[in-house]
């Protein structure tokens, strides 16, 4: 494991981030199209979190002097059949998101990197909150059904994420 393969992975994981922000603001559109405001206004601070995520992983390549090569975001989904679908490529997304941050955590150590290893601690740490939140989304969609008062309900609580 050369440190190349490292920085090429940490550029990977940027644009990644970007990628959850793109679909999380392109879930808002849609669940605005459905008039879901509080789902809409519940996926807008999830993307605005990727951004941070990704600026994280910007500011940490650049203190250490590595060369940040910003690569392209391809299209996201636009449409879901369901909110039920929706929820589910959120949880999908992040248990994919994980799985990377750990790979990461795994070349990181394999490079003998502490620094890069103690800065993705915070992103392991993250993870397990973001699954957690993906994770009851879903079963509170669930739990709903096609029942609209309890989807309206939802909604209005989704509306209240800070
Ligand atoms: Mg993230």
């Amino acid at each position: 494991m050369s440190q190349l393969e490292l920085v090429n992975d940490f550029n990977r994981q940027l644009n990644q981030e970007l990628r959850n922000a793109y679909l999380y603001l392109s879930m808002a559109a849609y669940f605005e199209s459905v008039t879901l405001p509080g789902f809409a206004h519940y996926f807008t601070v999830q993307a605005r979190e990727e951004l941070e995520h990704a600026m994280k992983f910007y500011r940490f390549m650049v203190d250490r002097g590595w060369s940040v090569e910003l690569q392209e975001i391809p299209k996201p989904k636009t449409r879901w059949a369901s909110v039920l679908e929706a929820a589910e490529d959120f949880l999908n997304a992040e248990i994919e998101n994980t799985k990377r941050i750990w790979r990461m955590v795994d070349l990181a150590r394999q490079a003998g990197d502490k620094a890069a290893e103690s800065f993705l601690k915070w992103f392991v740490d993250e993870q397990v909150e973001e699954e957690k939140n993906a994770s009851e989304l879903l079963a509170r969609v669930k739990l709903v059904k096609d029942h609209p008062a309890g989807l309206l309900a939802l909604d209005r609580m989704l509306a209240e994420r800070k």
